[in-house]
């Protein structure tokens, strides 16, 4: 083999389970089964290229220009891609080998190219250590440095660590063999909720080596600083973590340097399923970001404000305290326009100084960014300004923690042109005045110009040719040229460089001194700024940790702001939040999405919840009535209020809530092989087994995707089961309008029903909702609305009613439907109109409302 490929084959027998991008020249090669793989994978022509043995070696190759875009390919693929560079310049010499390494292992957890990232998104990598099923979790985004652990203990059902795998939602996950042995049992792992494990190496867990790896990453001599001292998982998948990233990075990664012990119990869960029905952070048509909650609340001015904020989504707080505490700096800035707007103004360009701070220390800021980052921190002086007389308590730490950076904002001010290069190499980074020494080797450059001149006037004097003209060209330097018809004139000391069709071209002793000269300041001009500019990344390096300080606070800063933006642009206001054993009383509640996006004027509605005799709202109504709307924006509203944001709705009491569940709508997760019904009882099964009395339960049509009989029974005995086991508030919708008669059976249980009109045979949506239950489906009325023949319609209504007279104890055929059988009439549920007659407040109710009512009860009765 040629030694190139034998080079190669060495590489590639290190990086087996990755596939090795080979730099030549202005490209990165792969070759034989790399190639073979790329080629498909990625698009990429197939070629060969002569490797010294008989056949050619499979080749394909992507220009270093467009890697970017094939790394990401490459990286949704699922593979890894180990960048081998070329470490020296190409030489002369015959036989000489360009020296080449793997400078670094990009892995989906360890992006750092801001073309692959989502910048309203941490990327992070999760390090999991199992012994006896308990578990240490740590995870980094290496782009901010950001690194969170925490410690899972007895943790039988894995409900904890369910929940966490998916508040985390890492891009990547490594795990230690045993981890990977009994993963099978977690459910977010069997439904490829999070994305599948590498096992890596034991030995990089072990206690010993993980400490020194911690305290060499952290530059301490014991971890009782780092506070995790007491946590050996912790360590153990911490040592798993640094080494991976070791192993990967090639290089330290001193962004990395602090450590936050997560206490995920403090945290309200959504699990998967609630996050995709409630559209969190996706909508459910097209997964896209379009119509999610996340969409609509977000209107931070910085990236790093972005990605905070959608951390408040996913982890919403339970701390009362903690909640107000946000909540009341939302407030300030919903209150004080002109100050809201004067700091929005600030934050607007606002660089994203985490993800720069990854840069400087990952080595690799540019001078562009350098301006970006000098720009930004000019900013804080301002922004503190606009705090300094603030009433909250959040704004008021968040002044006090900003740290103003003068010292770095003069260096870089006097150092940075304003049209410095995104590139460091190519020069033209550095102010004059900045450095006498670049100054001046920048004279001798353009001094070198008038020098050219006045030589070329001086040697046309002295020859007395012409046009005789100093030129450059890359191979030969400069020259004199002297076309043919002069050369006669040509003197002694002229020495022949190169001859041209019409033309001679010379050097002189004079020129090549001037050459040297010109040439080599050029040379040591570049030289001399790259030294310069590693001087200033050296010099940002110790101040990362401050800057990363200020960046929190900045973002903190600016996702309170899009809470109050968001509140004030939607008329939304300050929820109260009590204790997890008092009512949840929402009064003209909207649903925040639908209300933005539908056409319809949006009805508001009140609900009231609490964990005794209202318990459970059962909601009836037709299809399309609004039911699921409802409920969810109950969800909404209660998930807005734990993250410290003002809610859509006039006013809004919200009891402390430890989960949100919800089973809503009929989808088939047939990737997953698994039918409608199938993945309905699953979750309602979730649901039964972790909720508790402080969570907060929707369920939507359950028991759908079964035949009514069946359906109706399990929907009967879930009910009965929440009623006599769990205290969870309830919203429960359904169809089956003969559940109804469970108010007054069950304790806690009440009835609701979302209002239509029926005008002319067909329905008008009114979408209040208001007490007692719906004594029709209307199924076939909404089957009309959406276009079925007059024909079909008005058959199905004959069938209805003769179903309907049918008696359902005995077997019903349809040619009893057919024959019109009537039986018996179904028995009226008197304690539901008891229980309607109780509640009204003869002083509160409308001649209008108490005409309504009567006319419903009459209806249940004549049912
Ligand atoms: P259901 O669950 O009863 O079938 P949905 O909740 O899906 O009905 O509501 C159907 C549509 O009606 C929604 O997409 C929305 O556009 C509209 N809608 C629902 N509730 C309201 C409301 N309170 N005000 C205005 N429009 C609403």
């Amino acid at each position: 083999m040629t030694p190139m490929m034998t080079h190669y084959i060495n590489v590639k027998e290190k990086y087996q389970d990755a596939i090795v991008f080979y730099r030549l020249g202005d490209f990165y090669e792969m070759f034989f089964e790399d190639a073979v793989e790329m080629s498909k994978a990625l698009g990429l022509t197939l070629t060969g290229r002569d490797c010294g043995l008989e056949e050619r070696a499979p080749m394909c190759g992507i220009p270093v220009k467009a890697k970017d875009n094939y790394i990401k390919k490459a990286l949704e693929l699922g593979y890894k891609i180990a960048i081998c560079e070329q470490l020296t310049e190409a030489s002369d010499k015959q036989g000489e080998m360009v020296e080449r390494d793997v400078v670094r292992v990009i892995t989906r957890g360890t992006i750092m190219e801001d073309a692959i990232l989502d910048e309203k998104q941490n990327n992070f990598i999760l390090s999991v250590y199992e012994k006896n099923k308990n578990f240490g979790l740590v995870w980094a985004d290496i782009t901010t440095g950001q690194l969170y652990a925490t410690e899972i203990l007895q943790d039988d059902d894995y409900k904890l660590l369910n929940e966490t795998l998916i508040m985390i939602s890492p891009t990547e996950v490594i795990v230690n063999q045993s981890f990977k042995d009994m993963s099978g049992d977690v459910s977010v792992i069997k439904n490829n909720e999070i994305p599948s494990l590498d096992v890596y190496m034991d030995y990089a867990f072990e206690k010993s080596r993980a400490e020194k790896l911690i305290k060499d990453q952290f530059k301490t001599i014991t971890l009782n600083s780092l506070g995790i001292e007491s946590s050996s998982l912790i360590v153990n998948a911490m040592g798993g973590l640094l080494e991976y990233l070791n192993q990967t990075q090639k290089r330290t990664l001193p962004q990395i340097n602090a450590v936050k012990i997560v206490k995920t119990q403090n945290y309200m869960h959504i699990d998967n399923c609630a996050r995709k029905n409630l559209e969190l952070f996706q909508n459910s048509h097209d997964q896209g970001k379009r119509g999610s909650l996340l969409w609509l609340i977000d209107y931070t001015k910085t990236s790093m404000g972005a990605r905070l904020l959608r951390k408040f989504l996913n982890e919403p707080l339970q701390n009362e305290k903690e909640i107000n505490l946000r909540l009341n700096g939302v407030e300030e800035l919903y209150k004080n326009i002109i100050k809201r707007d004067n700091i929005l103004n600030e934050l607007n360009q606002f660089a994203d100084v985490e993800r720069l701070c990854g840069k400087i220390s990952y080595g690799n800021i540019t001078p562009k960014e350098c301006l970006a980052l000098c720009g930004s921190l000019k900013k804080l002086p301002n922004i503190k300004n606009l705090l300094v007389d603030s009433k909250s308590k959040v704004l008021n730490s968040i002044y006090e923690n900003i740290i103003l950076q003068n010292e770095v904002v003069d260096l870089l001010e006097n150092a940075i042109s304003l049209d410095a290069p995104a590139i460091v190499g190519d020069g033209g980074i550095f102010k004059t005045g900045f450095s006498e020494e670049l100054d001046s080797l920048r004279n001798i450059k353009s001094n070198g110009v008038t020098w050219l001149a006045n030589l070329e006037t001086q040697e046309k004097e002295l020859t007395g040719i012409k046009n005789l003209k100093i030129g450059f060209n890359r191979v030969f330097g400069y020259y004199i040229e002297v076309t043919n018809s002069q050369k006669n004139l040509v003197p002694f000391r002229y020495q022949r460089k190169q001859t041209l069709t019409g033309a001679e071209r010379y050097i002189t002793p004079e020129l090549k001194e001037l050459e040297n000269k010109i040439l080599g300041a050029e040379e040591n001009a570049l030289k001399l700024e790259i030294k310069l500019f590693n001087q200033i990344r050296e010099f940002l390096l110790t101040k990362v940790q401050q800057f990363q300080d200020t960046a929190l606070y900045i973002a903190y800063l600016d996702t309170l702001c899009s809470l109050a933006t968001v509140a004030v642009k939607n008329n939304y206001n300050k929820p109260k939040i009590v204790s997890s054993d008092e009512q949840l009383i929402i009064k003209d509640g909207r649903h925040p999405v639908v209300e933005i996006l539908s056409k319809e004027q949006f009805v508001a509605n009140d609900t009231t919840l609490n964990n005794t005799d209202s318990k459970t709202m059962i909601i009836t109504g037709p299809n399309m009535a609004g039911k699921s709307t409802y409920m969810r924006q109950v969800a909404l509203i209660t998930l807005l209020a734990h993250i410290g944001s003002f809610v859509p709705a006039q006013s809004a009491q919200i009891p402390l809530t430890d989960r949100i569940f919800t089973r809503i709508g009929a989808s088939d997760d047939l990737n997953y092989g698994q039918s409608t019904f199938m993945v309905e009882m699953v979750e309602v099964a979730n649901i039964l087994r972790n909720a508790t009395e402080k969570s907060l339960i929707l369920l939507d049509e359950i028991g759908r995707g079964t035949s009514t009989f069946d359906g109706l029974s399990i929907a009967w005995s879930v009910m009965e089961y929440l009623s006599n086991n769990l205290n969870a508030k309830t919203l429960f919708s359904t169809h089956y309008h003969e559940l109804t008669e469970l108010e007054g059976m069950l304790n806690g249980v009440k009835n609701y029903r979302i209002t239509v009109k029926e005008f002319n045979g067909q329905i008008i949506f009114i979408r209040k909702i208001v007490r007692g239950g719906a004594n029709k489906s209307f199924g076939i009325e909404v089957a009309g609305l959406a276009g079925l023949p007059e024909g079909i319609i008005t058959r199905a209504k004959q069938l209805l009613k003769s179903l309907e007279q049918a008696d359902i104890n005995k077997n019903i055929s349809l040619a009893n439907v057919q024959n019109n059988v009537i039986e018996e009439k179904p028995k009226t549920n008197y304690a539901e109109i008891i229980n309607i007659l109780k509640e009204i407040d003869i002083n509160k109710i409308s001649p209008i409302e108490a005409f309504s009512l009567l006319n419903d009860l009459i209806q249940k009765i004549n049912k």
